[in-house]
């Protein structure tokens, strides 16, 4: 560095008239420059590492596309479920105006998201309401508050369930006034602890589907159909959004079966297995669906059109990529897998394939990947689409499960340009 390092920062409106910095948002683009400036003022950058540090921060900060090669079906962090092709376009569609609203026959307002609630209606005809709503989490958050505030909710203290990344839905289910009511032990509850605790001042009784975990050894849970013979209303809540029983996932609780079992109300996410776009779905008994739907507290979970446009299509559009990725067999993806290990020269190894998204935990769906060198795994991330891969015991693994068929060509290319010489070298020096 030479001398007093202010003298050589650069103005920001000559770092923005950079030709590197010519088809990028601008608003964005300054705010990193005031940072990479400052950084220049400190000493800690040359003035001409301005413009490649705000190409590099431009690059990895903004939201991209990924191409799910972990062989995890749901993967919260990668966004849970793909929406199918209808979905997509139904969305497309309703971006513009739509009839959210509207009654275009008799030109008056109309129910709002009528065509996402039929279908589910039509799609689970043993409810006799629905509603949808935000997400998993604000569906039990309407249910406690509507149904429970200043009451108690009676819950098994084996079903005291954290979610992820900290949230815990005791805690969430408290947070609306409701008092938790705890009955029975960690590893076993029995019908007689919930008869116990019932009286005037129960809301309702909750069940929880342990969906991220599994209990083994002395345990025992009271199902559905005993706890809907008890004096309370009863609420269920599935997690996983499956609407009716799969044998793939024998252990996964479904909408129609608990209602079947007696159950007043369920509750479930859209982006679970149901392969839909976030959501909440509620559904059930007409008064409980419909006290909640009433709720002020409903307005500030309502869906977006958006939302509305993508459940009404996935219900309706056909084969979601996650009912695919769960039923794919190795036989099917085999020539898929073979071709990518011929076109990188990885090698085709067996794999195991889970549902994720905290859903049934215990499930493993025997798959095929192609393994290659760990060190790929960052690279192929940093690339352009970004490839999420699973590193195993020194290995990256890719497996093809949860990747569409047509992507097959563009993930070989990445892993081509992933290694090539150079290329790790080149992201290293991105990523300070
Ligand atoms: C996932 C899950 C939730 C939360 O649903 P979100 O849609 O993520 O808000 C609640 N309960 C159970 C049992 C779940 O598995």
């Amino acid at each position: 560095m030479n001398g007093d390092p202010r003298r050589n920062v650069p103005r920001t409106d000559r770092v923005l008239d950079d030709p590197r910095l010519k088809d990028v948002d601008r608003g964005r683009a300054k705010v990193l420059a005031r940072e990479q400036l400052e950084r220049v003022r400190r000493g800690e950058i040359r003035g001409e590492d301005v413009v490649p540090a705000v190409v590099e921060a431009l690059h990895r900060t903004r939201s991209r596309v990924v191409l799910n090669a972990t062989g995890v079906v749901l993967h919260t962090n990668l966004g849970r479920a793909a929406l199918s092709e209808a979905a997509v376009s139904a969305v497309a569609a309703a971006a513009g105006y739509t009839d959210v609203e509207l009654d275009l026959d008799s030109g008056k307002r109309a129910k709002r998201g009528r065509g996402a609630m039929g279908a589910l209606s039509a799609a689970v005809p043993r409810a006799q309401a629905v509603h949808l709503l935000n997400n998993g989490a604000a569906a039990l958050l309407l249910a406690a508050t509507g149904l429970a505030r200043g009451k108690e909710i009676v819950v098994s203290r084996g079903e005291l369930v954290e979610i992820g990344d900290g949230f815990r839905l005791p805690e969430l289910l408290e947070s609306t006034g409701a008092r938790l009511r705890e009955v029975g032990t960690t590893n076993r509850t029995s019908l007689a602890d919930y008869a116990n605790a019932i009286g005037p001042g129960t809301g309702f009784v909750l069940k929880v589907h342990p969906s991220n975990f599994y209990q083994r050894g002395f345990v025992a849970a009271v199902p559905v159909r005993q706890l809907a013979t008890l004096d309370a209303p009863l609420v269920v809540d599935i997690g996983s959004g499956l609407l009716a029983p799969d044998p793939v996932l024998p252990d996964e609780p479904d909408v129609d079966t608990v209602l079947r079992e007696g159950a007043g109300l369920v509750t479930a996410s859209g982006d679970k297995l149901l392969g839909g776009p976030q959501a909440g779905l509620l559904l059930g008994r007409a008064d409980l669906v419909n006290t909640l739907r009433r709720h002020p507290l409903a307005r500030a979970l309502r869906v977006d059109k958006l939302t509305l446009a993508a459940v009404e299509a996935t219900l309706t559009g056909g084969t979601t990529p996650t009912h695919r990725a769960l039923h794919a067999t190795v036989a099917q993806l085999r020539p898929r897998v073979e071709r990518l290990a011929a076109a990188v020269q990885g090698e085709v190894v067996d794999a195991v394939a889970v549902v994720g998204g905290g859903g049934a935990p215990e499930l493993e769906l025997p798959s095929i990947a192609v393994a290659l060198p760990e060190e790929l795994a960052r690279p192929l991330r940093l690339g352009e689409p970004a490839v999420v891969g699973r590193v195993e015991r020194g290995r990256l693994l890719l497996d093809l499960r949860c990747v569409p068929e047509p992507q097959d060509a563009a993930l070989a290319d990445a892993v081509r340009r992933a290694s090539a010489p150079g290329a790790a070298a080149a992201h290293d020096g991105a990523g300070r």
